[in-house]
């Protein structure tokens, strides 16, 4: 069986395409980059993604060596995300699918993080600790869906370092950007806030663009963003694993590629006695492998959509989700 995935919720629209047992033939990726110091509007990003978007198609295809006859399956991501970005993968799904007479499956997108990162690390059922520019919960599998134990009140926490990245006139996307100024910073006290097994990065976020601009180096700025989050990362995520008996963390999504993050998690994990896993960095931003991918373990699992019921779902949620292919 052959899957091709679409993946257009936020800044990357991208075609993958796998075979049945999970190889890629082919991904590519099309990332929308501002130019220094701005953000980017919705509109920017559809324009962008209508823009390119055969040109990645054609790609993939020919980087597989496939036509569009030969694909079985076409599945996109219908959910959550930016409702002008997450229209343009549609559209094209749909036009795929009627066109070439191919069954049409819509993904979750956090789903599809999750999912990748299980199949790449092998983790069986472990807490899930999903951070990206639009996400950040800590989830388990129960009872046929991922329930979110804890998750930001607020702005996701790849998000609030891209706009202190900003604020510090570091590239975009800022993460990384963050994660390598914090080399010999120092630390600074900035708010720590966790309330109950939520978090929220807003006033941390606030306070380190206030130290910013008052004078205080970006090393230290950005050590101290990453201290102060990361710690109140680990300690839900400590929690969620007490609560839920489970033996295993998993890290996924764009921020999961942090290795100040990875080794705090570690240590937390070597400590409770709890295997540690990370999604192989290729996987951890936005991909159209992990749309592929899920969106053949939910076709295999007998899901697929009707074209009048494939319209975007900008706020689907991840624990919305039945889960059919774990049994
Ligand atoms: P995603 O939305 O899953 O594609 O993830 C993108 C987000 O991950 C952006 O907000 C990036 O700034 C963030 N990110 C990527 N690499 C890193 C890193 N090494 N450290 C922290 N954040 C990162
Ligand atoms: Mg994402």
């Amino acid at each position: 069986m052959i899957v091709l995935g679409i993946e257009s919720t936020a800044h990357t629209f991208g075609v993958g395409i796998i075979n049945g047992k999970g190889d890629v033939l082919s991904s590519n990726r099309d990332m929308y980059k501002p130019k220094l110091g701005e953000g980017f509007t919705p509109f920017d990003l559809a324009e962008h993604h209508y823009n390119g978007c055969l040109k990645t198609l054609k790609s993939a295809l020919s980087g597989s060596e496939l036509k569009l006859r030969d694909i079985d399956v076409i599945a996109f991501s219908q959910g959550m995300g930016i409702p002008n970005s997450l229209k343009v993968g549609a559209v094209l799904a749909r036009y795929l699918a009627l066109k070439f007479n191919k069954p049409l499956v819509g993904v979750n997108h956090g789903i599809a993080h999750i999912e990748i990162g299980k199949f790449k690390t092998c983790a069986k059922d472990p807490v899930i600790v999903y951070l990206s520019g639009g996400n950040s919960q800590i989830l388990a599998y129960i009872d046929s869906r991922y329930r979110i134990f804890g998750e930001t009140l607020d702005i996701p926490i790849g998000n609030a370092f891209d706009v202190l990245a900003r604020e510090m006139d570091l590239q975009m996307p800022g993460g990384p950007e963050i994660e390598k100024s914090a080399n010999g910073g120092k630390f600074v006290e900035l708010p720590y806030v966790v309330k109950g097994m939520d978090m929220s990065f807003t006033g941390i976020m606030t306070a380190a663009m206030e130290k910013f601009r008052d004078g205080v180096d970006k090393k230290t700025v950005s050590y101290s963003m990453q201290e102060t989050c990361f710690s109140m990362l680990v300690e839900v995520t400590e929690r969620a694993l007490a609560h839920t008996n489970k033996k295993e963390v998993l890290l996924v999504g764009g921020v999961a590629a942090n290795k100040r993050l990875q080794e705090m998690m570690s240590i937390m994990c070597r400590d409770r006695k709890a295997e540690f896993y990370v999604v192989p960095m290729e996987f951890s931003g936005d991909n159209p492998v992990m749309i592929a991918y899920t969106g053949f373990l939910a076709f295999t699992s007998g899901q697929k959509l009707k074209i009048s019921d494939s319209s975007v779902r900008q706020n689907w949620r991840t624990d919305e989700v039945e889960i059919s292919w774990i049994i």
